[in-house]
């Protein structure tokens, strides 16, 4: 995503100039830039956790090229300059940009050493759009791809399509369809191309903002014109799937639904519920669980009237900041009375940079009350987290040491 700051700093480079005025680019220099806001200087940050999240917050509300300001950090006895971010590219750039003659392989260099396995998977599938206004805090993806969406046109999806039909290593499946949330492609609030997003509030938790009407059409559309081509077998939407949009979407929700159901669907929709415990939720910036068993109720549905035998998948995370054995536990129960499956998709929280759940996880308190948080570090218990979710006992743990947690 940085291909405008990318080439403006290579011809101002090109010029014999520094390029500290391109946008998206940070750089150190002795002075501070005046417009600028500045953040807690990096020694307040190192010693107190409460700088650390006020540095955060501002950093995370200037994030978008409308709104978002330049930032400035005292280090040492120099600053560190975080010019704006670089503004978004138009459709047309964007189609531009996947117009290019790309080799859909891997570099020659790694090549040498042998099958790269995750080629398969991305090689013939498609981005249709940027960002996602999801705001999931443990996911850094709002900050580094912003949370504006913007998409290529259909046409240009369509015609990376037929290209793949001529490559000697197409063999008629398109893996996938997507971006980092699938259902956001072609429709957007009215309000962030003008101010940039909320800081005050956020598009989808705790409940669709009023402002934002979702509509599926698009990406049926590109779906259908995609499956026509000739070459083209099937075509996966593998990229997840936000189930709170397609029950809020109420002109197409329930067709697009069944379109993937029917047509799009390799055997198992993965969503990712992450947990089912409210509080958890609320920490994560997740949903409310009832709408997956709506979500659930609908799929099962479609897929028994389609006449195939396809399952979901759900993502789960243990040891999320707040989350206890006790909340796991109650999770375990969730799953077992209504879902019925003992899940494989869990992972034990990561503390990925530029996200609120990593804030969470450095400080032990909640940034957005400044509460303080539990937050579950000793690793043996991290892995119990994890264990109680994905080993199939009765409902009950098992009365060994193993279990034996308060
Ligand atoms: S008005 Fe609603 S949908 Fe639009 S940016 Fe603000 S929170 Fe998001």
């Amino acid at each position: 995503m940085g291909e405008r700051s990318v080439v403006e700093l290579a011809e101002s480079l090109a010029k014999g100039k520094h390029g500290h005025y391109v946008r998206g680019v940070c750089f150190i220099s002795k002075e501070p830039v005046k417009e600028y806001i500045e953040l807690p200087s990096y020694d307040d940050v190192v010693k107190s956790h409460d700088k650390f999240i006020e540095m955060f917050g501002i950093f995370y509300d200037n994030n978008d090229p409308v709104s978002g300001r330049g930032l400035y950090q005292k280090q040492d006895t120099r600053y560190l300059i975080h010019n704006p971010p670089a503004l978004y590219l138009t459709q047309a750039e964007l189609d531009k940009v996947y117009s290019l003659p790309f080799e859909l392989d891997a570099h020659p260099l790694h090549k040498k050493e042998g099958e790269i396995r995750a080629l398969n998977t991305i090689r013939f599938s498609i981005t249709s759009h940027r960002g996602c206004y999801g705001e999931c805090n443990f996911c850094s993806i709002a900050v580094h791809q912003g949370r504006r969406v913007r998409w290529r046109s259909e046409d240009s999806i369509v015609n990376e399509a037929k290209r793949f039909v001529s490559h000697p290593e197409f063999k008629g499946i398109i893996s996938d369809i997507g971006g980092p949330t699938a259902n956001m492609y072609g429709f957007e609030c009215s309000v962030k191309e003008k101010s940039g997003p909320c800081t005050d509030k956020r598009c989808l938790y705790p409940d669709v903002c009023d402002a934002l009407v979702p509509n599926h059409k698009g990406q049926m559309n590109i779906l259908k014109r995609v499956s026509q081509i000739k070459g083209v077998k099937k075509v996966f939407v593998a990229s997840g799937i936000r189930h709170d949009l397609v029950l809020e979407d109420r002109k197409y929700g329930d067709s697009y639904l069944k379109q993937i159901v029917e047509n799009h669907t390799s055997g198992q929709m993965k969503l990712a519920p992450e947990h089912t415990e409210d509080e958890v939720l609320a920490l994560m910036g997740k949903p409310k669980i009832d709408l997956l068993l709506k979500f659930r109720e609908k799929f099962f549905r479609y897929t028994k009237n389609a006449g195939k035998k396809q399952f979901l998948t759900y993502y789960f995370i243990a040891a999320h900041p707040g989350s206890t054995i006790k909340h796991m536990r109650r999770m375990k129960e969730f799953i077992n009375k209504n879902l019925k499956i003992v899940p494989e998709q869990v992972q034990i929280f990561t503390p990925l940079p530029l996200t609120w759940s990593s804030v969470m996880y450095a400080t032990g308190k909640n940034p957005f009350t400044m509460e303080k948080l539990f937050v579950e570090k000793n690793r043996n218990t991290r892995e119990l987290q994890k264990k109680i979710i994905t080993e199939n006992y009765p409902n009950k743990p098992a009365k060994s040491k193993r279990y034996r947690f308060k």
